[in-house]
């Protein structure tokens, strides 16, 4: 089971001061930058995932890459932008087209020629056609609206045809990178049917779309119907799906590979599953910046707040957590600090999650690569550079997890970065 990041552009600075909370001078994000892989005891990724809206932006959509950053993904191509050679260069590098970003558009404002270029240009290994999402699931036996299955059924036969036109143009043009069609589905059977459309092109890796929403319960029955009419060495992706304690069956039913950013994003987008622990979740603890805080910006400008007292109760926040990790403060002295600032800030107080979390330290017993070298300060919700690794060192968990599974090594075989 191979697990596959998909990339936003998360780096985190090696040289970030926490103390003045500067970074240094010279810093060029993209060349001094680290990725989860170059920060971490143990890459916690099988395969990257680039998609062209993240990139270059499509149709409406404005892609994350500066003019500088796109301008060296396609110079130096993927695998050297994201310093994925030497040691690395087994990890599978993975394209698409970002069909989120268009869900709402009637037809995909993307062709299949112009992704072809994107994944020939940055060369990489797996390139996925472009598709339109349905979303819309209706189980076995239930009713389904008429207009509803039409505009469904439209959005799988643009994606099929996409396919098609997509696995020429692939022959054509002669590419080197492994082509993969999405099958979408409105119902357990449309997904077979979708599959088995894309088997007869002659598809062998199929991604299956539009999953994200849905209930574990209706995806198991989409694949066990999938697994029906799946051709032998036909291998299935599963595309924004993370379910853990579903992947042994996942794997039965012929998965061999999902990407998710789940465990990076749960670290500052979740209300409390911040930050992972071997068999339990974390809430992290917040400590607004009050420069860089827009509710506590408010608070203060509309005299709410006095501006000295929240800069003193975010001092002291951080003075006393540093010192708890040194064994210099008691930890009910952190919990009252945090108590008073939160309330500033007007944040919900949470003293018992709060309590929990400093009380384990569960930052201290592990040995991901981050929580060694930045001690607390992975554990405060704050700033990019204190989450986005608190994101890593979730993904480093996560890995462990899967491991834990059965899926002992997720590495793919050495001819597989390629095949
Ligand atoms: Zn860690």
């Amino acid at each position: 089971m191979r697990f596959f990041f998909p990339d936003s552009q998360d780096q985190v600075d090696p040289h970030f001061d926490f103390l003045t909370e500067e970074h240094h001078v010279h810093r060029i994000r993209q060349r001094d930058d680290r990725y989860a892989h170059e920060v971490l005891t143990e890459r916690p990724f099988d395969g990257l995932l680039i998609s062209k809206a993240i990139v270059d932006g499509i149709g409406k959509g404005t892609g994350h890459y500066n003019n500088s950053a796109r301008g060296r993904l396609y110079r130096e191509q993927a695998r050297r932008f994201f310093r994925l050679h030497e040691e690395h260069a087994d990890v599978v590098i993975m394209g698409d087209c970002g069909a989120f970003s268009y869900v709402a558009e009637d037809d995909p404002p993307v062709t299949p020629a112009d992704l072809i270029n994107f994944y020939r240009q940055t060369e990489l290994d797996w390139g996925v056609s472009p598709d339109h999402i349905v979303f819309g699931f209706v189980r076995a036996g239930a009713d389904a609206d008429a207009d509803d299955v039409a505009e469904w059924e439209r959005r799988i036969d643009i994606t099929v045809n996409n396919a098609a036109e997509f696995l020429d143009l692939h022959a054509r043009e002669n590419c080197q990178f492994e082509p993969i069609a999405v099958a979408h589905g409105w119902s357990a059977e449309s997904y077979a049917r979708s599959v088995e459309r894309l088997q007869t092109l002659g598809y062998q890796r199929i991604a299956m779309g539009g999953m994200v929403p849905l209930r574990t319960v209706d995806i198991l029955a989409a694949l066990k119907e999938v697994s029906g009419v799946k051709q032998p060495g036909v291998d299935l992706h599963l595309l924004g799906v993370t379910r853990p304690d579903e992947m042994q069956t996942f794997a039965s039913l012929g998965v061999t590979s999902f990407d998710s950013t789940s465990p990076f994003r749960q670290a500052f987008k979740d209300a409390t599953d911040n930050y992972y622990a071997p068999d339990t979740t974390y809430v992290a603890v917040k400590v607004p910046q009050v420069d860089g805080n827009a509710a506590l910006k408010r608070r203060i400008s509309s005299g709410v707040v006095d501006q000295r007292a929240a800069q003193t109760g975010e001092r002291t926040c951080l003075d006393l957590l540093r010192r708890y990790d040194r064994d210099e403060a008691n930890c009910e002295d952190v919990l009252d600090a945090l108590h008073d600032y939160s309330e500033l800030a007007g944040l919900k107080p949470r003293h018992e999650e709060y309590r929990r979390t400093l009380g384990d330290r569960p930052w201290k017993s592990c040995r991901c690569g981050i929580c060694e070298t930045v001690g607390i300060e992975v554990i405060i919700f704050r700033g990019s550079e204190r989450n986005k690794r608190r994101g890593f060192h979730n993904l480093a968990v996560f890995r462990q997890w899967i491991a834990a599974l059965g899926f002992r090594s997720m590495r793919p075989t050495p001819d597989g970065a390629r095949a």
